[in-house]
């Protein structure tokens, strides 16, 4: 399971809509587990693929289901051709930071809760209910594939002073 490079603004492939996954081949089992590995690496909590310079549906997410909870492990999700299917009317403001725009931190309104709809690495459709960061992460992500990032939406964005605290990288 090779590493694959993390690509950064202003790579256009970032700016572009990814296209929807039709095979579920080989070839999208290597992505999937390169994916993973790069986004544990980097460390980052999430990764979809054209930040690996990949134009397809495909994102992958690493944190607990449930935050609120003490301790609660760490959830591997891997969505393909992931879908928002439903926004909470309630949002809420989060520091975000993201793998492709290295040093750059912005403030954004997301909604409190989402469902996604998607299918697995085997083509097989689910879905998931996500709150909070969890939710947070899957908005970000699904922007990616979208060819949005965090900056677009952002109140308002800085460079992170030295001692600011490191943050999730998605
Ligand atoms: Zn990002």
């Amino acid at each position: 399971m090779p590493l694959r490079k993390i690509v950064t603004l202003p790579d256009p492939i970032l700016r572009r809509k990814a296209h929807p996954v039709t095979r579920f081949d080989t070839d999208l089992q290597s992505l999937v587990d390169d994916m993973v590995e790069t986004m544990r690496v980097a460390p980052g909590v999430g990764l979809a693929a054209p930040q690996v310079g990949i134009p397809s549906r495909v994102i992958v997410v690493e944190y607990p289901e449930d935050e609120e909870q003490e301790d609660a492990p760490k959830k591997l999700f891997i969505v393909v051709n992931p879908e928002i299917k439903e926004l909470s009317a309630e949002t809420e403001l989060g520091i975000e930071g993201c793998l492709s725009i290295p040093g750059l931190n912005g403030e954004v309104e997301r909604a409190l809760a989402v469902m996604v709809k998607g299918q697995t690495r085997h083509g097989q459709a689910f879905k998931i209910k996500a709150k909070g960061w969890l939710a947070r992460i899957f908005q970000h992500e699904v922007d990616h594939i979208n060819g949005v990032v965090f900056t677009d939406r952002a109140t308002k964005v800085w460079r992170p002073e030295p001692e600011e605290p490191v943050l999730d990288n998605v």
